[in-house]
Formats: C-alpha cells, structure tokens, sequence
C-alpha cells in the first residue's frame, strides 16, 4: 500500500464528519486506515477544527444492554464492560464536526 499523506488523510476525515455521523470503524473503511490512526487523527482533528472555529463532537461509547452512556470516559479509549450491567455489548462512540 501506497504511503498516505498525513494531512490528506485528515482532510478526508474531516469532510466526511462535515457530512455525516461516522464511527472510528466507518472511517477506518472509508480512508483506508486502521481504526487506531483514525483514533489518532481525530485528536489532532479535534483541535484543527477547533481553531476553525468548528467543534468536533462525539456521542460516547454506549451499553447496549442497558443504555448506560460513558460520559466519564476519556475521550478515545475503549472501556472493557458497562459498570452498571457488566455487559461487554457496548456501541462505539460516533463523531461529527459541527460548523
Ligand atoms: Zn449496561
């Protein structure tokens, strides 16, 4: 695979947030990079869009079991199991970028 461009990879992020509500897995399929570096671009996203004066932001992981949302949470990192029901069924965060 061809070496991607860091900020090409992030303006493509960064239009398809513009558009709609995306997971970290969606994005990874439609950019073609690991979930992972879609988690790392989007911190740096994060502030980009910020000094744009647009917001990036994130409806947390959610349980699906019970509907407990994370908000405690620290932004991009994954909790093992929901607190309330012990349930590991849980739905990844989504992002959008508000103007
Ligand atoms: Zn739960």
């Amino acid at each position: 695979m061809k070496h991607k461009d860091q900020q090409t990879v992030r303006q493509q992020i960064i239009s398809h947030l513009c558009e709609s509500e995306m997971s970290a897995r969606d994005l990874s399929s439609v950019v073609r990079i690991s979930e992972k570096e879609v988690l790392l671009h989007l911190s740096h996203i994060s502030r980009t869009v910020a000094s744009q004066g647009k917001k990036l932001v994130i409806r947390p992981f959610q349980c699906l079991s019970c509907g407990y949302t994370f908000t405690d949470r620290k932004r991009f990192s994954r909790p093992g199991r929901c607190p309330e029901c012990k349930s590991t069924h849980l739905e990844p965060p989504v992002f959008r970028i508000l103007s």
